[in-house]
């Protein structure tokens, strides 16, 4: 744990009470910080009750010395939190976790955001870092909250997610990675301006930049980090070799930061397609950034393999391959898989998100037959029966499975995927349930 010498004796309220919350709760009491803890549905939790305070109240918000705010606190969009308007009214500062962690900390922050493969590339760097040698940690949007992890690493591997991005005011990261942007959250942010400028945000006195330029939004950040004349700007790519950058060509990775497009390796055979050459190129570049030799990137890539949940395979039944996508919570993050697989048995569906499945119409013919679940089923059944594709409603996940496994036997689909295009939360608690569940009914099939 991080502990916050930096505020003791200070009187801090913490807006939020979820895990990055208690993270703070415990690094602030840790450093003898005096808390008052805030949440909407309140404090439950005896161990915590103690610290439990009303910021919806005036007199208690302005007598407080600032306030650590939660990831999930609005600050403007759709309305600002109801305790953020009244710390606003007395000049009463809100941190957020990332900056809480750079006034403890001095070291080395590599930071990775975008809309999708964020935890990938932050997994793979810390991965390759530590079998490199050097003494790092991970954490952030993925896996441990920043502040619960332990002092004294060199590196901090840390995912930030726009929300994170939009709470934090110090920035000056030492790397900072932005590996591309399509519509996500736009609600919290009050539109794509708002996120955009979220994401870019990570850049702001960056040491080193690394930013993919395969949509046209971060090619435009690119440009204006140029036109700044912001030193250290690398541009990445999972399709081609950008001038002055890291990329792909005919299956290699090229590295032509200095004009020599020199070869540090081929693809890597089960994390491919362009959106995972994409996060190997920002991986090279932060890594090599940070001392790692070229040989020992190469040699740990091979070591890496996939995460959970992400285009994962699960099983072989009948000669079909299994795979959970249930990461793949937005159109552009199933695309993906969409690109990768052909003559697909495709489960979708869950809680849709704003957009739905419409950009996805031009793979349409690859899907050989879908499975609906969830909340969208039945918008989804109309948009696919439309254009032609097979389509059955099947509600649950399991009859999902169930159903496309009795069909693949006569029409044999390449690939039975999960890669739902929406949310989990109408039938699940989180995207991981939902591929837990998913292997699990799988592996019943045998
Ligand atoms: P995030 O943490 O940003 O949500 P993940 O690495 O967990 O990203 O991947 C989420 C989903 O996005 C998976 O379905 C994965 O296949 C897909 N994906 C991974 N990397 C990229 C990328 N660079 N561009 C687009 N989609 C990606």
């Amino acid at each position: 744990m991080i502990v916050l010498n930096c505020l003791k004796n200070k009187c801090i309220g913490v807006l939020g009470f979820g895990q990055t919350g208690r993270a703070i709760v415990d690094s602030l009491i840790s450093g003898g910080a005096k808390v008052f803890l805030h949440d909407d549905i309140g404090i439950k939790n005896a161990d915590y009750m103690q610290y439990s305070a009303n910021l919806s109240d005036e007199n208690i918000v302005r007598s407080l010395d600032a306030i650590a705010i939660s990831p999930g606190i609005h600050l403007f969009w759709p309305t600002p939190h109801a305790t953020v308007s009244i710390a606003r009214k007395y000049g009463i500062e809100l941190i957020g976790d990332l900056d809480l962690f750079q006034r403890q900390n001095t070291e080395k922050i590599i930071a990775i955001t975008g809309t999708n493969g964020k935890s990938t590339t932050t997994a793979l760097i810390e991965h390759i870092l530590k079998n490199s040698g050097k003494n790092s940690t991970i954490g952030g949007n993925f896996g441990s909250p920043i502040l619960s992890l332990d002092n004294g690493h060199d590196f901090y591997v840390l995912e930030l997610s726009s929300y994170q991005l939009e709470h934090a005011n110090i920035l000056g990261l030492d790397t900072s990675i932005l590996l591309n942007i399509t519509p996500d959250h736009l609600t919290r942010h009050g539109g794509m301006e708002g996120y955009i400028s979220a994401k870019q945000k990570i850049f702001v006195n960056s040491k080193n930049s690394i930013i993919g330029v395969d949509d046209d939004h971060c090619i435009k950040i690119y440009h204006f980090l140029k036109d700044i004349t912001q030193e250290n700007i690398i541009p990445i790519s999972g399709k081609l070799v950008p001038d002055n950058g890291i990329g792909w060509k005919n299956d290699y990775l090229i590295d032509n930061r200095f004009g020599t497009n020199e070869i540090v390796c081929e693809k890597h055979p089960n994390l491919d397609g362009n959106h995972n050459r994409q996060n190997i190129a920002a991986s090279y570049a932060a890594c090599i950034l940070n001392g790692v030799q070229k040989s020992d990137f190469k040699k740990h890539l091979l070591s890496f393999s996939c995460l959970e949940h992400r285009q994962e395979f699960v099983a072989n039944i009948d000669g079909i391959p299994y795979i959970n996508d249930s990461k793949a919570t937005n159109a552009d993050s199933v695309e993906q898989a969409l690109i990768r697989f052909d003559n697909i048995f495709w489960i979708l569906g869950g809680r849709p998100k704003e957009g739905g499945i419409f950009s996805l119409q031009k793979y349409f013919h690859k899907i050989k037959h879908a499975f609906l679940i969830g909340e969208a089923a039945e918008d989804w059944y109309t948009l696919l029966k439309s254009h032609n594709v097979k389509a059955e409603i099947t509600e649950t996940l399991e009859n999902a499975v169930n159903h496309a496994h009795a069909k693949a036997k006569n029409e044999k689909p390449n690939v039975v995927l999960l890669s739902p295009a929406c949310a989990s939360f109408d039938q699940f608690k989180s995207f991981e349930e939902r591929g837990e569940k998913f292997k699990e009914f799988v592996r019943k099939l045998r």
